[in-house]
């Protein structure tokens, strides 16, 4: 089997007839039944020639199904960067090894914790290892000392990581150590812009790349995180690969992913591209989230700070379930708490602390939530996609959050109080099943009374 077929993909997008329907494609969405790779094309192909009724509509459908999966909430997290010392030369990044400019950083394991720390006093309970790939700096060895010591000396609750492929054996050790996704972006799935993006280095090697979930899987991951890097090629084709990945890893190994991504290319000091290659417009970005919210229902759809805050606040309401806040991408940059540019691997949009992000989310009518439970109840890989696919998962959801704002709200927050204590109440008041609503409540009382941790 395949994992992506170019020339398929290639044809799938040129075979959509000049007249068609999206009625029946949307109204199958709604059954949260996912959608077919014609399907896909057919959303993607509509939207790139910018009929707005239609795309409105696909965007208003992303919502609703969002809401069907996993409610009002938005989980929020930030990213903490390891090191930023790296042997490839991807073009468009500000570690490439080629550029001589960038202030070289490898965390000490105790300057991680320091950093963790930091994070944890802002009330992240959920964090996402982000390093360079160099066998000498950010190995395999490494990386698990950082797991461990944070998950040791910190109240940091779930650890993901994006980080280089690596083997089996390697990638089996850190899912031992407790690493929650395994995220790794394709970049662009089409074989020569990728061979034209990444001239030298391990990443030079497209199938040894592409084959990285497939040796998750054999390590035991069952959270698997993808994505494209938008503005390479033509999003098009990037986006239906994506699905195409993600449709490859269900058919092959009976596992959706647990998050698609879409980090859309950003200025880079340092970067070989002087302008982005195809460039995609903040109107196609919605759409992007939206088809792949209708496209894999289940899947937590990530957006990160490189996007800006206006763009953000829309994306909540398009499919977007995931989102980073207050994140800095340069090594130690949170005990810093300022950008050093030259340190970072691309600069950032969105500035806002995780407490403005809060406050924001909150006000705009969704539920901020810190929950990391799944993870450590094991609802992972297909029990939690069954769960979400049967509607059962939002429950969990909305109680969690709840539960975890309270505790920022006693522990962390500032000027967002008010609105986090309004969101609960909301939240609260549209629980219908009567029996969760008493045990939140009762579960709030103790957290007022000093539990941490509580959790369904
Ligand atoms: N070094 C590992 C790798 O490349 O897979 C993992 C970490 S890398 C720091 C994480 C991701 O950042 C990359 O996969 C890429 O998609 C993204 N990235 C790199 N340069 C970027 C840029 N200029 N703008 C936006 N995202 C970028
Ligand atoms: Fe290194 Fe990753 Fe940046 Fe490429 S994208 S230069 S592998 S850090």
């Amino acid at each position: 089997m395949m994992i992506i077929d170019p020339q398929k993909i290639t044809s799938l997008l040129s075979g959509v007839p000049f007249k068609v329907e999206v009625d029946p494609i949307l109204d199958k969405a709604l059954e949260l039944k996912g959608l077919s790779l014609e399907d896909v094309a057919l959303l993607l192909t509509v939207g790139a020639y910018g009929h707005i009724p239609l795309q409105n509509k696909i965007i208003e459908t992303a919502g609703q199904v969002k809401e069907e999966v996993f409610g009002k909430r938005i989980v929020l997290f930030a990213p903490l960067y390891l090191s930023n010392e790296c042997v490839n030369n991807c073009l468009y990044c500000g570690f490439r090894v080629e550029n001589k400019k960038a202030v070289r950083k490898t965390l000490t394991v105790e300057n991680t914790v320091r950093e963790a720390k930091a994070l944890e006093a802002k009330g992240y309970k959920r964090l996402l290892l982000v390093a360079a790939e160099n066998p000498a700096r950010s190995n395999v060895d490494y990386i698990l000392d950082v797991v461990n010591a944070i998950y040791k000396k910190t109240g940091i609750r779930i650890l993901h990581l994006n980080a280089a492929p690596m083997s089996v054996k390697d990638l089996r050790r850190l899912k031992e150590a407790g690493i929650g996704v395994f995220q790794v972006f394709q970049e662009t799935y089409h074989p020569e812009t990728y061979e034209k993006m990444h001239p030298s280095g391990n990443k030079r090697d497209y199938e040894y790349r592409l084959s990285v979930m497939d040796s998750a899987i054999e390590a035991g991951f069952d959270d698997l995180g993808i994505g494209a890097l938008l503005g390479l090629y033509d999003w098009r084709f990037d986006v239906l690969a994506t699905i195409f990945h993600a449709h490859y890893l269900k058919d092959k190994y009976g596992i959706w992913p647990h998050t698609i991504s879409v980090p859309r290319l950003r200025p880079a000091s340092g970067s070989q591209l002087t302008e982005t290659p195809y460039p995609v417009s903040d109107e196609e970005f919605k759409l992007i989230v939206a088809v792949y919210r209708l496209a894999v229902p289940t899947a937590g759809v990530v957006v990160s700070t490189r996007e800006s805050v206006e763009l953000r606040r829309e994306v909540l309401a398009t499919g977007a379930s995931q989102i980073s806040a207050g994140s800095k991408t340069e090594p130690g940059g949170y005990k810093e708490d300022e950008e050093h540019y030259e340190a970072a691997q691309f600069g950032i949009d969105d500035k806002r602390t995780l407490d403005e992000v809060i406050e924001d989310v909150a006000r705009l009518g969704y539920m901020p939530s810190l929950c990391t439970s799944c993870y450590r109840a094991g609802r992972t890989g297909e029990t939690f996609h069954e769960m979400a696919f049967s509607g059962n998962i939002k429950d969990y959801c909305s109680a969690n959050a709840v539960l975890t704002l309270k505790e920022y709200i006693l522990d962390s927050a500032n000027a967002s109080k008010y609105a986090c204590e309004e969101a609960i109440k909301k939240e609260l008041g549209g629980m219908s099943d009567k029996n969760l609503k008493f045990g939140v409540e009762e579960r709030l009382l103790r957290i007022e009374a000093g539990e941490r941790d509580i959790y369904y």
